[in-house]
């Protein structure tokens, strides 16, 4: 058999050419840059226009530092980290003392620090005045697209405030650590710290919604009666952040269901007896640790009347409502804007995917749910800014819930729309689209699902029917302004006539008090491609329920052009 020839140089370049075909199989193109290192202030122009509309023009520089902020790489990687790397619980030391510790990624603790130094969880109550649930709200707004779970105790430390002013003197010496801005994660009593993050603790086996049915029993040490101490035997269900400081707890007082402010530690540095059970396992809201507890006689004091417990917790519970419209407004904002950052730069079929008449309708869309929820929360908060008017208080009774009910329920599917605007690439965990879809159903669920938003706006109506009048006052000043506005306000007015099986029809008027806020003030506020396409696609049945449903005559370019953030 003959050799075949295979001399050195013929071998060395065949060598070579394997070599290069090995290192170049393609070039990747038609990927889209990282939505990173963008300002999401000065990228956002609904965002900015809401904060001078709304009473915080002068938090206008701050607000686009702190998108600067939001938007860098480096902080958008914290929010990655402080998922992938869930909370471990420990439930002892290695010398077998109960500890009831969890522990959390680094960048948890560096997210909760940029909230807290940065006010996120009491800038209205230590600085009020005109605008300042405004710009707190616009800052929570960037913050929470960059992570949204974590902001879980930063919220529930906002809302504590209102409800543990109803005693003064634990206020006294509550509330300076509560809204000090830093944050201290030391697992150390309160005594020792500065600063201190607040949780609540309602929701018990037998009934969340029904806090009522709660079980777990107060003792009174003393006298009893407000301010004073008690011992709290029972369980719950849901405890989430159970590394805060404190805990405001529903529990049956002799006199009836009553709120508590239970710390980690007694006052003599010895651990409060309430135990961690286990960790929830969620499906979302995976950086933010929830737990299960046991009370065996964990100390507390009554804060409130006893057997006022709900009207009690409820001032924190109607903050904590109005946190989950900026938290799921901020879902839809980060979707949107990857949705619409992806689109403008892929290609398919010889044109860009933003350039495509049905990708338009979808992307146009998804930027009017987007903008038209910010624009409800905004007004929310420059109402609460102004408690002290009768028909804004009145005004936000009613849309609270009405707000909370409707943007969180819009949530779930916008982000599997946006997700899907993405491609294959939007389901991969290293695309924040994930986090976001699983992230997106929390918010309806906690803080009264959306039935309970429901009924509790029929009880709104049906206990200050004013906050109906005050509602439509707001509302029908757009009136005028569209045809469609206008017959969808005058149908949805003669309907408030009828009061037979209101409960059965409190989803459909619930759904349409949000819509008639929303075109209200799209019409009056934002652009007209916006308010026309708001009006089109959601004050008139043209028989699709699906995103990406506008009607012809829509300007889709103008809302994708003012909707989309640019980084190059
Ligand atoms: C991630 C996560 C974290 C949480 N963290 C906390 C926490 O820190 N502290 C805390 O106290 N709780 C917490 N919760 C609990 C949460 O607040 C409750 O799950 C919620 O209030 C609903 O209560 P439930 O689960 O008992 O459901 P249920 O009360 O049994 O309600 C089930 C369904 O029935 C509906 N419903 C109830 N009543 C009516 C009615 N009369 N008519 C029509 N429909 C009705 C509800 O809207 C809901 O859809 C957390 C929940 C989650 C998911």
């Amino acid at each position: 058999m003959n050799a075949p020839d295979t001399s050195a140089r013929n071998h060395a370049d065949a060598q070579n050419g394997y070599d290069r075909f090995l290192a170049s199989t393609h070039e990747v193109r038609n990927q889209p840059p990282a939505l990173e290192n963008y300002n999401l202030f000065d990228q956002d122009r609904a965002l900015q226009e809401s904060v001078s509309r709304e009473g915080a023009d002068w938090a206008r520089d701050d607000l686009a530092a702190y998108g600067a902020v939001t938007g860098r790489s480096d902080i958008i990687e914290l929010g990655f980290l402080a998922n992938e790397n869930k909370p471990v619980f420990h439930t002892h030391d290695r010398f077998g003392h109960r500890q009831d510790l969890v522990t959390f990624h680094p960048a948890y603790h560096q997210l909760m620090d940029m909230a807290l130094t940065n006010g996120l969880h009491s800038s209205p109550w230590t600085d009020p005045g005109a605008g300042a649930h405004v710009a707190r709200a616009a800052r929570y707004y960037m913050h929470s697209q960059v992570e949204a779970a974590h902001c879980c105790p930063v919220t529930m430390t906002f809302a504590a405030m209102p409800s543990i002013n109803k005693q003064p003197e634990l206020a006294k010496i509550w509330a300076p650590k509560i809204t000090a801005r830093s944050y201290d994660p030391r697992n150390v009593p309160a005594e020792q710290k500065t600063a201190v993050t607040i949780g609540m603790a309602m929701t018990e086996k037998q009934g969340g919604s029904d806090v009522r049915a709660n079980s777990t029993r107060a003792f009174p040490l003393g006298s009893g009666g407000p301010g004073e101490a008690y011992e709290l035997v029972g369980h719950k269900w849901f405890v989430s952040a159970p590394m805060c400081d404190a805990f405001l707890v529903l529990a049956q007082a002799p006199g009836g269901l009553s709120c508590f402010l239970m710390p980690r530690w007694r006052p003599d540095g010895s651990k409060n007896p309430w135990q961690i059970q286990r960790l929830k396992n969620k499906m979302g809201n995976v950086a933010n640790a929830s737990s299960e507890a046991e009370l065996r006689g964990a100390l507390a004091w009554m804060v409130g009347e006893e057997g006022r417990g709900v009207p009690t917790i409820i001032e924190m519970v109607a903050m904590t409502r109005f946190d989950c419209m900026i938290g799921s407004s901020a879902g839809m904002r980060q979707a949107a804007a990857q949705a619409l950052h992806h689109c403008r730069h892929r290609e398919a079929f010889g044109a860009r995917l933003d350039q495509q008449p049905l990708m338009q309708n979808v992307l146009a869309d998804l930027a009017l749910e987007s903008e038209a929820a910010l624009a409800m929360t905004m007004r929310v908060a420059r109402a609460l800014d102004n408690q002290d008017d009768d028909q804004e208080r009145l005004f936000t009774r009613l849309a609270t819930p009405v707000g909370k009910y409707w943007i969180c329920k819009r949530t779930p599917n916008h982000a599997y729309e946006a997700m899907e605007c993405i491609g294959g690439s939007g389901v991969m965990e290293d695309c924040i689209m994930p986090r976001l879809l699983r992230e997106s159903p929390v918010n309806a669920i906690w803080e009264g699902s959306g039935n309970v938003q429901c009924l509790d706006t029929l009880r709104a109506l049906q206990k200050s029917p004013d906050s109906l009048d005050a509602f439509f006052a707001e509302v029908a000043q757009a009136r005028g302004s569209d045809n469609r506005f206008d017959r969808f306000l005058a149908r949805l007015q003669s309907d408030f006539g009828r009061t037979d099986d209101i409960q059965f029809r409190a989803r459909n008027l619930v759904d349409r008090l949000a819509l008639a806020l929303q075109g209200s003030l799209l019409l009056r506020h934002s652009t007209p491609a916006v308010a026309d396409a708001f009006c089109a696609g959601r004050l008139e049945s043209h028989g699709g329920l699906n995103i990406g449903n506008l009607p012809s005559g829509v300007d889709a370019a103008a809302i994708i052009e003012r909707a989309t953030p640019v980084v190059d």
